[in-house]
């Protein structure tokens, strides 16, 4: 179901916690200023709707970057009320004294109380649409608890055709990850003595259910591959439900000296871009890969059963499925061990499931 209805969804968005967070997180946030800030011919006298505006950040960078006109929106009454004193504290508000038709002409962000889907029972909605419509809409693993329904909602609702949706892409990756990426080294030496026998039951808990966290670069085994791919321009909202397939090739880096390297599971992470086709100027990407800094996002990270021994001839052949709109991807991985005899060639399969959160 789609989580913003309920009243404890808006409620949690209250704790400044939250906020506190998303604004900390640098990369997040200035992908967003750049993306804003460095395409005047794009945000220069724009009208825009912010969906799900929270502190009203993402408004405010379009106000400064010179939008004739911003609609906030957010369903949470506490936001609205707090984004509202921001934009006035910052001038983007007139005086409470100006009449209210003066008002609502001249000032330059309006913070509206709505969900995104019933804009238009609460304001005049621009006839022609929006210029641009901005949002940050992305859940752990792009999709969990997302609220993209809502933003493709008013994309088609609010935004003028042809309009800009920032950002206008979204892709899901995985890779695999050798035993450093689980916690079992941890456990198996803990000042000097072995636990692992904990490490063990933690793995194997986060083997059903998968886990937020943060995997080091250096414990990637596999090259990098694409899970799937949306224009968020253009795709259709049932799209959100996708099974994809794809192929986790060992890596010269996970490629070991001697022995073998065994994958512990796959790690998923998602990029957003504002590209070149709305952002002329300054196009910028919004990764949160484990080769990059890290984000609040972390990485979402699947655990097996079993560790898989990796062969350079027999990359893991896996299929991911997002099954509702709100479902961080579950993701069936096969071992397949191509064994070839003089006469015969025969694969086996070894199947994995770890399904959503
Ligand atoms: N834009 C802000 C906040 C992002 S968090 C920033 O970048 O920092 C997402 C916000 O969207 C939350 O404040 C939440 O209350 C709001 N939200 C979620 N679904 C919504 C919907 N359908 N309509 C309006 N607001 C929504």
């Amino acid at each position: 179901g789609i989580k913003s209805v309920d009243d404890n969804y808006f409620g949690s968005y209250s704790s400044f916690a939250i906020h506190r967070e998303m604004l900390g997180d640098k990369v997040r946030t200035e992908a967003y200023r750049d993306a804003l800030l460095d395409n005047p011919s794009l945000m220069n006298g724009a009208t825009v709707l912010d969906v799900g505006c929270g502190t009203g950040i993402l408004s405010l960078f379009a106000a400064k970057a010179g939008a004739s006109k911003v609609i906030a929106v957010d369903g949470s009454a506490k936001m609205v009320s707090v984004a509202t004193e921001v934009a006035k504290n910052n001038g983007f508000l007139y005086g409470e004294n100006m009449e209210m038709e003066q008002k609502r002409d001249t000032q330059v962000i309006s913070v509206v109380h709505t969900k995104a889907e019933e804009l238009n029972h609460k304001i005049q909605v621009p006839s022609s649409g929006f210029d641009v419509l901005v949002s940050e809409w992305m859940g752990y693993c792009l999709l969990y608890e997302s609220m993209l329904s809502s933003v493709l909602y008013a994309r088609d609702h609010f935004l003028k055709p042809g309009g800009a949706i920032l950002p206008d892409t979204a892709t899901i990756f995985g890779a695999g990850f050798g035993k450093g990426g689980t916690s079992l080294p941890f456990w198996e030496n803990v000042y000097g003595f072995d636990m692992s026998c904990i490490g063990k039951e933690v793995t194997g808990n986060s083997a059903r259910f998968p886990v937020v966290d943060i995997v080091e670069s250096q414990d990637i085994v596999t090259e990098t591959a694409v899970l799937h791919s949306f224009d968020l321009a253009t795709m259709k909202p049932d799209e959100m439900d996708f099974t994809a397939s794809f192929e986790l090739r060992l890596s010269e880096s996970g490629t070991p000296q001697s022995g073998v390297t065994r994958c512990y599971g796959i790690v998923l992470w998602f990029d957003t871009a504002f590209t070149k086709r709305f952002c002329k100027e300054k196009p910028v990407n919004l990764t949160t890969s484990p080769f990059s800094t890290p984000t609040h996002w972390s990485q979402t990270i699947f655990t097996f059963r079993e560790p898989i021994v990796m062969a350079k001839e027999a990359p893991l052949v896996g299929s991911s499925a997002s099954v509702g709109t709100d479902q961080c991807p579950a993701v069936i991985i096969r071992s397949r061990v191509s064994i070839v005899r003089a006469s015969e060639h025969r694969s086996i399969d070894v199947s994995m499931e770890t399904t959503g959160i």
